[in-house]
C-alpha cells in the first residue's frame, strides 16, 4: 500500500454508484446521515429502465393489481425454494414504495413519470407470467434515462461522490466492520474511509471476473459468449469473504438470448465484455425456429430468455443456430413478445423498420447470413445439409398442420421457413449479471457462517444472495433492477439508523 495521504470519515459509506448503490445512498441521506459514495470507474453504472414492483402508484393508475402471495410463490417455485422466501416477501412489500420514490423524486421534478406495462407474457398455463413492469417516460411512448438527474439529486442533497475509486478491503474493528482501504485509480494512492455507521456492499456482482466463474459458476462461460456488465468483478463479494461473510453455494445468473457469434465459434473460446450491446439480436429472443449445431430443433423456442440457452447447454457446441425467412417482420407482432423484447414501447425496437435495421446491420457485418436454398444456408452456417433441409420441411409441416408434434410450440408463435431469401445466425448466451451473492436477514445485513450478522456490513443487488437461484424469471418483468434498487433503500435506510 502506498502512504495513506488522506482519511476521511464517514456515516455510511456506499461501494458502488448502480441500481442498488444509488438508491442505498439516497435512502441513507435523506434519512439524515452522511453518505460517501465510491464508484471504481469515471461514471455510476446505467440505472435501469424496468422496475418491477407490487402495486405502484403507477400500476394503481392503470388499473393494474397484482396478487402478493401469488406472486412469491411463483417466485420461490421458479427457484425450487432455493431461496429465502422471507426476502421475496420483503422485496414484495417493499417494491412499490421504491418505484414511488423513483417517480416522486427524481422523475417528476424533470417531467416525466412512471407507466405500469398491463401486458404481461403469458404464452401458456405453465409460464405464467405477472405485470410487474414500470417504465419511467416522458411520452408514454418511449423510455427516459434517469442517471442524470440522480447524480443532480445527489448532488443538491451533498452526497459525497467519489468516482474512480475502488473498494480494496473492509476493516474491521473487532465484530464490526469500520471502514474500507480504497484505492483511487488515477492518482494510485490508497487511503482509508471510516465510516461510523457501516459499510453497504453494492458492487453488482461478479459477471466480469473469469476466474470466479470458473470456480463459482463454470457453466456460464459456456453458455455465454457475451458479459454485459464488464465493470462487475465480484470485489464487493470478495472483500466480504475476507471479513467471515457467507455466500450462496448454487449460481444464479441472468443471461439473455441475444450473442451473436460468427459460424465457427467455440463457445469455450469466447466470452467477449461490453458495456454497449455490440452483437446483440434482438429478434434473437423471437420464437424463431432453433437448432442444435448438428441441424436439429431441440427444445421449444417459446420460453423465457434464458431457457433457450439452458436447453442449448445439453446439446453439442453450447451454441445454437436461429433460421428465419424474408416474411419474418409480418410476423413479430403476432409473436405478443413482451418485456424488453416486445414489438414497440416498452420495447426497444418501437416498429417494424427498427427490427428490419437491427438484422440488416448484422448482415452487414456477416453474423447474419442470408441464402435462397437451405443447403446453401446450412454451408454458411456450418451446420450439416441433410439434417437441416429434414428440420426445416419437418418445420413447414407443423406449421401448415397447426401443430408443433415435437415440442408443443404454441400456433401463434410458429412461423414457416418458405420465402426468399432466407436467413440464419449463430447465437450464445449474454450474462447480465450473476444473480448468487452474500447471505443477508432482513435489514440486508450480511451473515457470517453462522447465520449471524456482520455488525456494520451490508449489501444489496447482485451482491447480495438467496434471492434468485438458477435462470432469472423474465416472466416478472423488471425483477433484477428492483431487486437491487428496493433491497439498495432498505439497505440505506437500515444503516442509517446505526
Ligand atoms: C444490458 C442489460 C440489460 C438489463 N435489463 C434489465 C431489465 O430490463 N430489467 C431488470 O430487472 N434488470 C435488467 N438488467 C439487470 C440489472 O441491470 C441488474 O440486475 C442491476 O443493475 C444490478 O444492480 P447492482 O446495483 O447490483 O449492480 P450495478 O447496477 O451493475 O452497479 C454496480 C456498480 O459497482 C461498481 N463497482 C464494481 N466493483 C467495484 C469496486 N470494487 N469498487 C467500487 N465500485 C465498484 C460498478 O462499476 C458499477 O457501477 C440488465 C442488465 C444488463 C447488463
Amino acid at each position: 500500500m502506498t502512504e495513506n495521504k488522506e482519511q476521511h470519515n464517514t456515516d455510511v459509506l456506499v461501494v458502488g454508484a448502480g441500481d442498488s448503490g444509488m438508491m442505498a445512498a439516497a435512502a441513507a441521506r435523506e434519512a439524515g446521515v452522511q453518505v460517501t459514495v465510491i464508484e471504481k470507474e469515471g461514471t455510476i453504472g446505467l440505472l435501469r429502465l424496468s422496475n418491477a414492483a407490487v402495486n405502484s402508484n403507477a400500476q394503481k393508475r392503470a388499473g393494474v393489481t397484482i396478487n402478493k402471495a401469488e406472486l412469491v410463490e411463483y417466485l420461490a417455485s421458479f427457484a425450487q425454494h432455493n431461496v429465502d422466501q422471507k426476502l421475496l416477501n420483503l422485496w414484495a412489500d417493499h417494491s412499490a414504495e421504491t418505484v414511488n420514490w423513483l417517480e416522486d423524486n427524481i422523475l417528476k421534478p424533470n417531467g416525466a413519470y412512471m407507466r405500469s406495462e398491463p401486458d404481461a407474457m403469458v404464452a401458456g398455463d405453465i409460464y405464467k407470467a405477472f405485470p410487474t413492469e414500470n417504465d419511467p417516460t416522458i411520452d408514454g411512448k418511449s423510455y427516459i434515462s434517469y442517471g442524470d438527474w440522480f447524480v443532480q439529486w445527489a448532488k443538491d442533497h451533498k452526497i459525497d461522490m467519489r468516482y474512480h475509486t475502488e473498494l480494496i478491503k473492509l476493516i474491521k474493528d473487532g465484530d464490526t466492520v469500520t471502514g474500507a482501504i480504497v484505492k483511487n485509480n488515477e492518482s494510485g494512492e490508497e487511503y482509508q474511509i471510516s465510516a461510523t455507521n457501516g459499510v453497504i456492499l453494492c458492487t453488482g456482482g461478479y459477471s466480469a471476473n473469469k476466474d470466479l466463474l470458473k470456480k463459482w459458476n463454470p457453466e456460464a462461460l459456456k453458455k455465454n459468449v457475451y458479459n454485459d456488465s464488464p465493470r462487475n468483478n465480484g470485489g464487493g463479494i470478495i472483500a466480504a469473504l475476507e471479513v467471515g461473510a457467507l455466500r450462496d453455494q448454487e449460481p444464479a445468473e441472468c443471461i439473455f438470448d441475444r450473442g451473436l457469434v460468427p459460424a465457427g465459434t467455440k463457445t469455450e473460446d469466447m466470452y467477449y465484455q461490453t458495456e454497449t450491446y455490440d452483437n446483440w439480436l434482438w429478434i434473437g429472443s423471437y420464437p424463431f425456429l432453433k437448432v442444435n449445431l448438428r441441424g436439429n430443433r431441440f427444445a421449444n423456442e417459446s420460453v423465457p430468455y434464458q431457457f433457450i440457452t439452458n436447453a442449448a447447454s445439453k446439446e453439442p457446441g453450447y451454441l445454437y443456430a436461429m433460421i428465419w425467412d424474408a416474411d419474418y417482420a409480418d410476423r413479430l407482432e403476432q409473436f405478443h413478445m413482451l418485456g424488453c423484447a416486445k414489438f414497440g414501447f416498452p420495447g426497444y425496437m418501437k416498429d417494424k423498420q427498427s427490427f428490419i435495421d437491427d438484422v440488416d446491420q448484422y448482415v452487414k457485418k456477416g453474423l447474419v447470413v442470408k441464402a435462397d436454398t437451405i443447403e446453401e444456408l446450412a454451408e454458411k452456417l456450418h451446420l450439416p445439409v441433410e439434417n437441416l433441409k429434414k428440420t426445416v420441411e419437418r418445420q413447414n409441416q407443423n406449421y401448415i398442420d397447426h401443430v408443433d408434434r415435437d415440442f408443443g410450440k404454441e400456433y401463434f408463435r410458429m412461423s414457416p421457413i418458405k420465402s426468399k431469401p432466407y436467413y440464419g445466425c449463430i447465437l450464445g448466451g449474454r450474462i447480465l449479471g450473476t444473480l448468487d451473492g452474500l447471505r443477508v436477514n432482513e435489514k440486508m445485513e450480511v451473515l457470517d457462517e453462522d447465520y449471524e450478522p456482520i455488525n456494520h456490513l451490508y449489501t444489496a443487488g447482485n451482491d447480495s444472495g438467496a434471492f434468485f437461484w438458477g435462470s432469472y424469471p423474465d416472466r416478472v418483468p423488471g425483477l433484477c433492477s428492483s431487486h437491487a434498487q428496493t433491497f439498495g433503500r432498505l439497505a440505506g435506510k437500515n444503516a442509517a439508523k446505526n
